[in-house]
């Protein structure tokens, strides 16, 4: 499979752990969601890839609703996690 950055055949698959945060200093009480999951990397530009097992997602869409819920101004998790999906991309 070619990357789909720079179209490079030159990727290999790591064992990985992420700790997954939420931005901002008001979510410093939420707890960060650590991961394992295999992470493909382009050697070539460096991109990577990886898919979240479905109990992490769960945790991570129900801490962002709970988010938005408790959110009292338009300018909070909603955005801040729309910036974090445009900056992995
Ligand atoms: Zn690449």
């Amino acid at each position: 499979m070619a990357c789909r950055i720079c179209g490079s055949g030159k990727q290999q698959e790591f064992a990985a752990e992420i700790n997954i945060h939420f931005r901002g200093l008001k979510n410093i009480d939420n707890p960060s969601v650590l991961a394992f999951p295999n992470i493909l990397v382009c050697l070539s530009c460096g991109s990577s890839q990886f898919t979240l097992s479905e109990t992490k997602l769960a945790v991570l869409a129900g801490t962002a609703e709970n988010m938005e819920l408790s959110r009292d101004t338009p300018t909070s998790a909603g955005e801040s996690l729309k910036r974090a999906d445009e900056t992995a991309a």
